[in-house]
């Protein structure tokens, strides 16, 4: 159960690494590249915004010098020409058109005494109008005054005026007024494609609009609109003229503004543009990309789920093919009739621990056993008994040996002891406690109790030039001498390389 937990982890995470080295670049470089044509779309916007605001600049200082000229040169006619004033009103109106709405004279009390549109003289009391009160208070500044827009008692118009003060004779005499719709403005500038969401504002110091031009129609009743003073272009001491992104003093918005003071007049021009109308074009294009990586992160996560159920069932069966390989290595390994190690199994431990000892300097010894006459046992009791004699064998050598010697099975009824760090006398000695206890047992089995005896060749592994197979080679004559003997013995190798002088140890050496 844990193993399947694991496994499904180990499969798990594959999927995730396959997503994230995938998911991560793509929606990042996605998301680098939206930020950067944002970027320069923004940048198009606001140098749009600069331009129009440097052109409405120009055309508004123009009017308001245009309309103020015409100012002053009326009010000298006003005071030259009296009575005729009304046929030079009427003369520069020709010419002038639409861009005045009315020209008009304030009496030092604030009452309407010439109006070119009508006669309804004297019966308008203007004392009240923001126009007529700065210069009836400031007598002495003769400065051309642009009032916010008023809807005309007279015009039906809404319209900006532009006043200058009458003096006659050091004494303050009235107010000459000329209006210009507020709609030469706004219409012009209406024509400019600012979006939707846009707007093109002609803005007092006062913060009170003047005129404002959007998509739709100019806003109704800007003269009741106080803007908010926490914008750059009110700032005192600001710079004159700059681009922001910020809340919009109109309607809050967030919006990209051009603006522009006008020193002279004591305006400020205004283009406001909305994100909302200069992203919507790369805004398409950014849904339709998006739309896109999304569809390809769907088919992604589908292949990171395939890798995962296949990661797993590949490690499954890895992991079912190591268990059978472990099962196969122990088949291989171990001997099944005895429990001993395997031949094979054997030698490759002794090429390991003959390794070992000549790296770490250890002593090595090597016994070879071999049952007495077996074929008699198998004979007279049956080879089933033989093999629980073997059994018996194995076991009873074993009972006498250290954990960390190894024993293994060599062939039919030949045996094997590898003792790694014992030299060759102790060695000799383990070799003749193997033979005691077998002399000694009393095999039971189902026929009786069976004895039997081992012969025992027993060698060592030489300081310099031995090798694992002579040490074998070494041991198998000392055995071949034990038997020679007449059985029941232990032999010990004297001399590496000479089998025949072996010697016989055995208490029974004849
Ligand atoms: P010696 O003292 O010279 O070793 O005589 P021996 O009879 O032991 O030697 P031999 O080589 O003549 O006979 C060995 C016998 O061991 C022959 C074989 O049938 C028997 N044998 C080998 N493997 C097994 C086994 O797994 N089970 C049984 N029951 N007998 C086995
Ligand atoms: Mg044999
Ligand atoms: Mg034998």
């Amino acid at each position: 159960m844990y193993q399947h937990r694991a496994t499904k982890t180990k499969a798990g995470l594959a999927a995730i690494v396959f997503l994230l080295i995938t998911l991560v670049p793509m929606w990042g470089a996605l998301h680098a590249w939206l930020n950067q044509e944002n970027a320069l779309v923004e940048e198009a916007a606001g140098s749009e915004a600069v331009n129009l605001a440097i052109a409405f600049d120009v055309h508004v200082q123009s009017v308001v010098r245009f309309v103020d000229t015409l100012t002053q040169d009326l009010r000298e006619h006003a005071i030259k020409d009296g009575n005729d004033f009304g046929s030079v009103v009427k003369d520069e109106l020709e010419f002038y058109g639409g861009m005045v709405a009315q020209v008009s004279l304030i009496s030092s009390e604030g009452i309407l005494v010439y109006s070119s549109l009508a006669p309804t003289v004297g019966a308008v009391d203007l004392s009240g109008r923001d126009h007529f009160r700065v210069h009836r208070d400031n007598p002495s500044k003769d400065e051309l005054f642009i009032s916010k827009p008023v809807f005309g008692r007279v015009s039906g118009v809404w319209s900006i005026q532009f006043t200058r003060s009458i003096i006659e004779k050091g004494k303050f005499a009235g107010v000459i007024v000329v209006s210009v719709p507020m709609s030469f403005f706004t219409d012009f500038y209406k024509k400019i494609n600012i979006g939707p969401n846009g707007l093109i504002a002609l803005v007092g110091m006062d913060r009170v609009p003047r005129a404002v031009a959007s998509k739709g129609s100019a806003i109704a009743h800007v003269d009741e609109l106080l803007l908010s003073k926490n914008t750059p272009y009110f700032a005192v001491g600001g710079l004159s003229e700059g681009l922001y992104k910020g809340v919009s003093a109109f309607d809050g918005s967030e919006s990209l503004t051009a603006y522009r003071r006008l020193e002279y007049s004591g305006l400020v021009v205004l283009v406001q543009l909305s994100p909302e109308d200069y992203l919507m074009s790369s805004g398409k294009r950014h849904r339709l990309l998006i739309v896109s990586v999304s569809a390809v992160t769907v088919l992604l996560v589908a292949f990171a789920f395939l890798i995962y159920f296949t990661a797993w069932q590949h490690l499954k069966d890895a992991k079912a093919l190591k268990q059978a390989h472990k099962v196969l290595r122990e088949l291989v390994s171990i001997d099944t009739l005895t429990g001993a190690l395997s031949r094979n199994c054997f030698l490759e431990l002794l090429d390991k621990e003959f390794r070992d000892s000549e790296s770490c300097g250890t002593k090595l010894s090597l016994i070879l056993i071999d049952v007495d006459y077996f074929k008699k046992v198998n004979d007279t009791y049956g080879h089933p008994i033989g093999d629980i004699v073997l059994k018996q064998v194995v076991a009873l050598c074993r009972a006498e040996l250290r954990a960390h010697d190894s024993f293994g099975r060599l062939g039919g009824e030949e045996f094997g002891v590898i003792l790694p760090c014992t030299d060759g006398a102790s060695a000799i000695g383990v070799a003749e406690k193997l033979r005691t206890a077998i002399e000694n047992a009393n095999i039971s089995t189902s026929k009786g109790p069976v004895r039997v005896t081992v012969s025992l060749g027993v060698a060592f592994a030489q300081s310099s030039g031995d090798t694992p197979s002579k040490l074998v080679i070494r041991a198998d004559d000392a055995l071949y001498c034990a038997k020679k003997a007449g059985r029941n013995k232990v032999c010990s190798a004297r001399d590496k390389d000479d089998a025949s002088q072996a010697t016989t140890l055995s208490k029974y050496a004849p």
